[in-house]
């Protein structure tokens, strides 16, 4: 086939799995014969793995990571085991993927929604502050914030921690588009209170199913989530506090360690396709993403913002090359939650706004020299 003819995908997840093929079904075949299919060795390997993984380089304290069944537990787990709840406010963005305010409904909390700062696409810390200082009338007291590393790029995580700290208010980083992705040399996720990665199949580091994993440099918040993940057992069959079920199933566990030791890799290689595109853009009227100073981007997605976004999108498919848009519509104003959920004092109007410009390029690591030429030589031609 030659390069006129190849569509590239925006995503392509089938090759990531026939690229590690022989390791995936080995690992796969190991766990179905072991006779132990939940919360066993696979999974207590795997936590002890990547909680290593985190605390490697930089100057990360010792993480601890408990294992659950999607990145949206993930969250709901860290709130719940750090006490948060009914009469309880969590601030967040509404420019994220919709699980990240679910997961604060889930344990009976009331989310706050922040605008973000139009240039990183992350949560606004001047909004954050004003929030914290006089908190909207009407709220529960502020308990948590949770920054979303969107995209693959840090918040500004120093802005953050300071009021937060200050206040008493716990700092959960939403890391389910950010694996590997660092912040002044240290790994994101080990940057504050505690930490959920979504691991669901998209993601940089993906399941083939559903799982997710949170991190916490406290073992013993780390303890108390492993125990609500189950019935809130913290020995079998006895029931210490009132838990939830979210274990993580052994099959995706044992995947997810022949996956791990890639990362770096799959990472470096988006960041390649990154530049690529960098270039490609170069002339054309739109800006590049942004990268914030002692921020090392993993580029879950290579986001555009595009005026005339309908029109891009179709000439781009014409080409060849399919794109998406992270998120079409802001948390805020779906018909789930708008007119019912609280915003910041600037009303989100940066996020609408995102919300109606962004568009989401290929990117995946098996991307191929000649997917990536194609790619970008239709950028040339917008
Ligand atoms: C994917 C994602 C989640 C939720 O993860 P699931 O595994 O789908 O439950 C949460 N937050 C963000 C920012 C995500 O991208």
């Amino acid at each position: 086939m030659n390069a006129q003819d190849i569509t590239v995908p925006q995503a392509d997840l089938g090759a990531a799995y026939r690229a590690q093929k022989d390791a995936i079904d080995a690992a796969v075949s190991r766990v179905l014969n072991s006779g132990w299919y939940i919360l066993g060795q696979e999974g207590a390997a795997f936590e002890a793995e990547y909680a290593a993984w985190l605390a490697a380089g930089g100057d990360a304290p010792a993480m601890h990571a408990v294992g659950c069944a999607n990145g949206t537990d993930a969250i709901a787990l860290v709130l719940r085991g750090l006490g948060i709840g009914p009469g309880c406010t969590v601030a967040t963005v509404s420019h994220t993927a919709v699980a990240t305010v679910a997961a604060i409904e889930m344990t009976g909390a009331t989310p706050l929604l922040i605008d973000i700062d139009p240039k990183t696409f992350c949560i606004d810390p001047a909004e954050l502050l004003e929030a914290i200082r006089n908190p909207p009338p009407g709220l529960p007291p502020i308990r948590a914030v949770i920054p979303v590393h969107i995209y693959g790029h840090a918040c500004d995580m120093d802005a953050i921690l300071g009021p937060c700290r200050e206040a008493g208010i716990a700092v959960v980083e939403d890391v389910a588009q950010a694996h590997g992705g660092r912040l002044n040399g240290r790994m994101l996720g080990t940057i504050g209170d505690a930490a959920a990665f979504s691991l669901y199949p998209t993601k940089n580091l993906g399941a083939l199913g559903d799982a997710g994993i949170t991190a916490t440099p406290d073992a013993q918040l780390a303890k108390r989530m492993s125990a609500i993940r189950q019935y809130g057992w913290h020995k079998r069959y006895i029931s210490d506090e009132v838990g939830v079920n979210t274990r993580l199933d052994e099959i995706q566990a044992a995947i997810l360690r022949v996956r791990l030791p890639l990362l770096d890799q799959g990472n470096a290689r988006r960041r390649e396709i990154a530049a690529a595109y960098d270039a490609a853009l170069a002339n054309s009227p739109f800006a590049v993403p942004y990268r914030a100073p002692g921020v090392e981007h993993v580029f879950h997605q290579y986001v555009v913002r595009v005026p005339n976004r309908e029109a891009v999108m179709e000439r781009l498919r014409a080409l060849g090359v399919m794109t998406a848009i992270h998120y079409p519509v802001p948390v805020h104003e779906q018909g789930a939650y708008t007119g019912r959920v609280a915003t910041g004092p600037s009303g989100c109007v940066e996020t609408s706004r995102a919300a109606r410009e962004v568009m989401s390029l290929p990117v995946f690591p098996e991307m191929t020299d000649a997917q990536l030429e194609k790619v970008c030589s239709a950028l040339r031609m917008l």
